[in-house]
């Protein structure tokens, strides 16, 4: 017996010299890697046939990655001018971008919907792997509709990953919005910093981006660029130009949301999700 505890004390030690030491790394036990500043979640948003035109040659051209948030709602069974095709978004994920889920139908998530939230997933979880793609770790809420009770379900789906819009804290009109902080916010409800719109100027754009520090990333929501089908989210193809550009010279790195995995992966969970969001209220409300 006392030789066996000697071994156990012996092994201890030991693995506690190497960890010391940094001979070895532990994924249990090492702190999260530091965020950086300027780092930037790139997200777009239901299938538009532009982001495969224009987005994707744009954002290789300045080594950027993005997630493509696929559904297969609108008229995306039948419009193939304004909708991408399924091997155009397997394209996307050949090329290293990730695509994330937005349900089949672009279904909001409310109380009356969450008993439909698992087919609607599934559905597009079954055409990504008809056609090569990985089963989507990242989930956009269609039409930013949040409800707590989708979090234990999207968890159970195997998400990482789930962005919403900047509501409640921000009305939706302005397309102004929150940095996502690692801890405070939960995985499941990472909020938009930025969700552009037709007016947006590279003001709005950098009014989000630079809020990319001390701890902080900021998470940018686009549609089409151009859009026709959705004008209230379009965004032109100059200003993105013009947006990628700023980013670039500036020092800014556009990523994927599964690529936040070494930055938050230790990051302690929130025990009440809803908490930060309300201290964001009534933090706004005194103003
Ligand atoms: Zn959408």
């Amino acid at each position: 017996m006392n030789a066996i505890l000697r071994m156990r004390r012996f092994g201890w030690n030991q693995l506690r010299w190497l960890l010391v030491s940094g001979w070895i790394t532990c994924a249990t036990t090492c702190a999260a890697a530091p965020i950086p500043d300027k780092l930037v979640v790139l997200t777009f948003d239901d299938s538009v046939a532009s982001l495969h035109a224009n987005v994707r040659p744009l954002l290789k051209q300045h080594g950027f990655s993005a997630t493509f948030f696929i559904t297969e709602g609108f008229t995306f069974t039948t419009n193939k001018v304004d909708y991408m095709t399924w091997e155009q978004i397997a394209e996307l994920h050949r090329d290293g971008f990730e695509i994330g889920n937005h349900t089949r139908s672009h279904m909001g998530v409310s109380a009356d919907t969450l008993g439909r939230l698992r087919g609607e997933v599934e559905f597009i979880n079954q055409r990504c792997a008809e056609h090569g793609i990985p089963r989507p770790v990242s989930f956009g809420y269609p039409g930013n509709a949040i409800h707590p009770a989708a979090l234990p379900l999207l968890r159970d789906l195997g998400f990482r990953y789930a962005r919403r819009g900047a509501q409640p804290e921000y009305a939706y009109e302005t397309g102004r919005g929150i940095p996502f902080e690692p801890g405070q916010d939960h995985l499941l409800l990472i909020p938009t910093t930025g969700d552009a719109r037709p007016t947006w100027t590279l003001a709005n754009l950098t009014n989000a981006v630079t809020q990319a520090r001390e701890g902080r990333i900021a998470v940018l929501q686009f549609h089409g660029v151009p859009d026709r089908e959705h004008p209230w989210v379009n965004t032109p193809l100059e200003r993105f130009r013009e947006y990628l550009a700023w980013m670039k010279s500036n020092g800014y790195r556009g990523i994927a949301l599964r690529d936040l995995g070494p930055y938050v992966e230790h990051a302690p969970v929130p025990a009440d999700p809803w908490a930060i969001i309300e201290r964001r209220k009534t933090a706004a409300a005194a103003k």
